[in-house]
Parts: C-alpha cells; structure tokens; sequence
C-alpha cells in the first residue's frame, strides 16, 4: 500500500494527453521529448561533421558509396576510397594525414 503523505503530495491524475493516470509527468510526452532531442542531435553532429578534422574517412565513405551507386568499378587499392587516413601522432599530439592513393590518383576508381 503507498504511504498516504506520498499519495498526498503526488496524487494521480487524469492525463489529457494519453488519457492515463500519473502521479507525475507523462512518460508519453518524456518520451516524444527524448525523439526530439535524439533527431536534433543526429542533425546538429550531422552539419558538424564537414568541419571535423575526420572529414576525409567520411568524404572516403560516401566516394565509396557514389562509385558503387554508379556502377564503377572501384580501385582495387584503396577499395574506392581514394586514399586512407594515416596516423601520423606524435607526443601529444593527435594528428590524422590523408594519403591519396597512387593506384587510381584519389579518384577511387579504376
Ligand atoms: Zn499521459
Ligand atoms: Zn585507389
């Protein structure tokens, strides 16, 4: 049985919103919160990623899609990538080089 001083302090509710009862907010509006949080996030790290210094493994995914979408034959190099990212870190320093790939000159395609 619940404490009648909590029943008091949190008493339910009909919610207008899903027709349930609460003693607290609804989990269905908690819940429409949390979808719009995760899409505005997936957006916002969307338009950061251009800027990042990870830029070319990315730009490397979507050449790699682009050639199979066109029905290229990709580089048997670099797989169509047009190169790959070399770890060029030295002491503290975290430092990502692109290499273009001498086989197909960085255009990914044989
Ligand atoms: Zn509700
Ligand atoms: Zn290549």
């Amino acid at each position: 049985m619940a404490c009648p001083a909590v029943a008091a302090a949190n008493p339910e509710y009909v919610c207008e919103r899903c027709g349930g009862w609460h003693s607290g907010a609804c989990p269905e509006a908690a819940l429409r919160q949390l979808g719009d949080l995760v899409a505005r996030t997936v957006r916002e790290a969307d338009a950061r990623i251009p800027a990042s210094p990870c830029a070319p493994r990315t730009v490397a995914e979507m050449r790699v899609r682009l050639i199979a979408a066109s029905g290229e034959q990709a580089c048997g190099s670099c797989g169509g990538a047009g190169g790959r990212v070399e770890d060029t870190s030295d002491g503290g320093t975290i430092r990502q080089t692109w290499r273009t790939c001498g086989t197909c000159g960085g255009s990914g395609v044989s």
